[in-house]
């Protein structure tokens, strides 16, 4: 997937660069940088993301959004979720998405939710026993079946973000090759053909 960022750049709105000042040079921080942990004349207030310029949407129709990124995206404004789908406020359209997964834990032979997959269950007298919510969902549902995802051995795994996929008629017109196709035949070409010497 690649997007370009366009800013909303707020009334008198100045950059802030990471400026060096050797009177507050340390032996952590020798320049003296305003933020030590970004770059020399990194802009330190970017102004908010107004919305994105569609360059492709990537080779597949799925895509996975991190709960900063959302974050961010409705405090900023250039993201929407609602009914179970999430609207990323782009040009030449806004991109749809179907939300497939929310954070949190799954079964990965069914794929059912297991809210409650990693507590341990607690024995008569209260006490927390070595099995959680998780591995008894699947001893009961999915016994002796070895796990699916070979990366979670337990057979449930843990969901970080939001697993979505793209409504299928963007996916067809935004997608990596029809972006490549696009730019190969683009106007912009001014490469001779073979025939023509
Ligand atoms: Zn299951």
């Amino acid at each position: 997937m690649e997007l370009k960022r366009i800013y909303r750049f707020p009334e008198g709105w100045k950059p802030e660069r990471n400026v060096a000042d050797p009177s507050r040079a340390t032996a952590r921080n020798p320049l003296g940088l305003r933020d030590p942990s970004r770059q020399l004349n990194d802009v330190l207030n970017p102004p908010p993301v107004d919305h994105f310029l569609v360059k492709h949407t990537g080779v597949n129709p799925e895509q996975n959004f991190s709960e900063k990124l959302i974050r961010a995206g409705q405090t900023e404004g250039f993201l929407t979720m609602s009914g179970g789908r999430l609207i990323l406020h782009s040009k030449p359209e806004n991109l749809q998405y179907k939300i497939l997964r929310g954070p949190g834990y799954y079964c990965c032979h069914c794929g059912k939710e297991l809210p409650d997959a990693n507590l341990f269950i607690k024995d008569d007298q209260g006490e927390p026993t070595d099995r959680t919510f998780g591995m008894e969902h699947v001893e009961q549902v999915h016994s002796g079946k070895k796990s699916p995802d070979s990366n979670n051995p337990a057979g449930y795994r843990r969901v970080n973000g939001y697993e979505c996929v793209l409504e299928e008629g963007q996916h067809k017109k935004f997608n990596f090759h029809e972006f490549q196709k696009k730019r190969l035949a683009g106007p912009k070409r001014t490469e001779r053909s073979k025939d023509n010497g």
